[in-house]
Parts: C-alpha cells; sequence; structure tokens
C-alpha cells in the first residue's frame, strides 16, 4: 500500500485535530498497534507491528500558515 493509499485510509479514520491516539491498526488489524498524531494541525501515523510498513506523515498546507500570519498582522494592528 503506498502513500496515498494510506493518507485516505487514516483521513477515513475521522480523527479528531490535536489528538494522539493509539488504535488497532487498520492495514495488518495488529490490536493497539497503530499510533495516529493530529497534533501541530499535521496527520502523522504510525504502526508499531514488526511485519506492518504503515507509516506516514502529512503536513499543514502552507496556504494555513499565510492565513495564520494575515490573522496576527491583522492582530497586532487593531
Ligand atoms: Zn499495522
Amino acid at each position: 500500500m503506498n502513500y496515498k493509499q494510506q493518507l485516505a485510509v487514516v483521513q477515513g479514520l475521522s480523527i479528531q485535530s490535536d489528538t494522539q491516539t493509539r488504535m488497532d491498526c487498520p492495514f495488518c488489524n495488529g490490536r493497539n498497534t497503530f499510533s495516529v498524531d493530529t497534533t501541530d494541525n499535521k496527520l502523522g501515523w504510525y504502526c508499531f507491528h514488526a511485519s506492518c510498513s504503515a507509516k506516514g506523515k502529512k503536513k499543514e498546507k502552507k496556504i494555513c500558515n499565510m492565513y495564520k500570519e494575515f490573522f496576527m498582522a491583522i492582530k497586532t494592528y487593531t
């Protein structure tokens, strides 16, 4: 399973943002071997099962940073 397929599966889990959690792996069905991290607006996932290669990370979109800086700038001026 390639990165894009893994990403689609992990996004399909509908993990809430700002969460670090362990769960059963949707790829190898290992019990509680799957770690998902959605803190700092990223999406990271990793499976601790030795024979499972599920692992990946999706960074926040750059456009989000741009908006953040934009709103920070507004705050500074008002
Ligand atoms: Zn796994």
